[in-house]
């Protein structure tokens, strides 16, 4: 079994797990019992830093006692996690697990973190001798962030299906995998009925801060972009995007493409995609300037309601009287502006003219 000060660190491996259980505290005293109202602050500190920071924080463990109030937050932070039933909030819970895992693993070292992976099911090789690492191809395609340069394919040295990489590199594919399977595991669980009495206060609060996010995010006016007037193909995958729901490529290309014909610039871009729970600027940037010519010097022209018809992104309950007179989104948008700016023309002819008055 590893140090008490080692499990408070890493909750989710297999040995804290074992010690917890080995505790035989039941749910009712974890939630009730003054003994752990330590505990139950870290486990909403943890909800709150993730929330704010995509990072759970930091905490003493100098003594014992900081150690299991640590190691008690974890399962208490994931029943209160599924109490708020949020998919948004639970993947960004998740992120805010894996990004502090990340962190620690890499102040590690190589042998620990090759034991720590091994809970993970990730093929990988160590060769002591050389400290050279290596994992197989498809564990690295799954997890590894594959976007950028440095990690492409192409710039990585593949023997018999292994592929050399750091231990820095190493942690960054543990952390995605940690990731993902805090997101699975939690994703459907109920709540438990006496955690959501418990801390009904903090998951209020918690909700409610959701839904500022939310609300701040409609109504964030961006470059030169009316949100009011987009369609409701684009008005929806936006929303998709901005909750970091998984919008398939067409979907992401039509909407970058969309907002590039408005001459939104990328950083525009990127400030309305920001709001994912998961988001990642470098990655971001880098699909957007493939699509908008940055990269690839190639500008796609937005796809017309034809083909998002095709692709299942029109959402025909959605469909209005203009999406009725029009084929193509841009021209649902250029439509909107044209009725704005009658209506304005209109009022503006009312308005007595004080010269005449005169
Ligand atoms: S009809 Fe065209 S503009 Fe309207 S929602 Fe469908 S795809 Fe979008």
């Amino acid at each position: 079994m590893k140090p008490l000060s080692t499990l408070a660190r890493y909750p989710y491996l297999h040995d804290a797990k074992t010690y917890v259980k080995n505790q035989g505290i039941a749910v009712t005293e974890l939630i009730k019992d003054p003994l752990y109202d330590r505990a139950r602050s870290i486990a909403i500190e943890r909800l709150e830093h993730a929330f704010e920071n995509k990072d759970i924080g930091v905490r003493q463990l100098s003594k014992e006692s900081d150690c299991i109030m640590e190691l008690f937050s974890y399962p208490l932070s994931r029943m209160i996690t599924c109490c708020i039933n949020d998919s948004y909030f639970t993947r960004r819970y998740a992120l805010g697990e894996a990004v502090r895992f990340y962190k620690n693993l890499t102040k590690e070292n190589t042998s620990f973190l090759v034991d720590i992976v091994k809970e993970f099911n990730l093929n990988i090789q160590f060769d002591e001798e050389n400290q050279h690492l290596s994992i197989y191809f498809t564990d690295y395609l799954t997890y590894a962030p594959t976007r950028y340069k440095h990690w492409k394919l192409v710039n990585r040295e593949l023997q018999d299906g292994y592929i050399s990489l750091s231990s820095k590199d190493l942690s960054r594919v543990t952390q995605e995998a940690l990731r993902h399977r805090i997101n699975n595991e939690l994703s459907d669980k109920p709540c438990h009925e006496l955690i959501q009495k418990t801390f009904s206060e903090e998951i209020q609060r918690l909700q409610n801060k959701i839904d500022i996010q939310r609300k701040n995010n409609e109504t964030i006016p961006v470059g030169k972009l009316d949100v009011e007037k987009l369609p409701p193909c684009i008005k929806r995958i936006l929303a998709d995007v901005q909750a970091g729901e998984n919008v398939p490529h067409m979907g992401r290309f039509a909407l970058v493409s969309f907002l590039n014909s408005l001459k939104l610039s990328t950083q525009d871009i990127i400030n309305l995609f920001n709001t994912a729970p998961d988001f990642d600027e470098e990655k971001s940037r880098y699909q957007i300037e493939h699509i908008t010519g940055g990269v690839s010097s190639t500008s796609y022209k937005p796809p017309g309601c034809d083909k998002l018809k095709t692709y299942g992104l029109c959402p025909s309950e959605e469909i209005d009287r203009i999406c009725k007179k029009t084929h193509h989104p841009l021209s649902y948008y250029g439509y909107k502006w044209k009725i704005e700016n009658k209506r304005k023309k209109k009022k503006s002819n009312k308005q007595p003219n004080k010269k005449n008055e005169a």
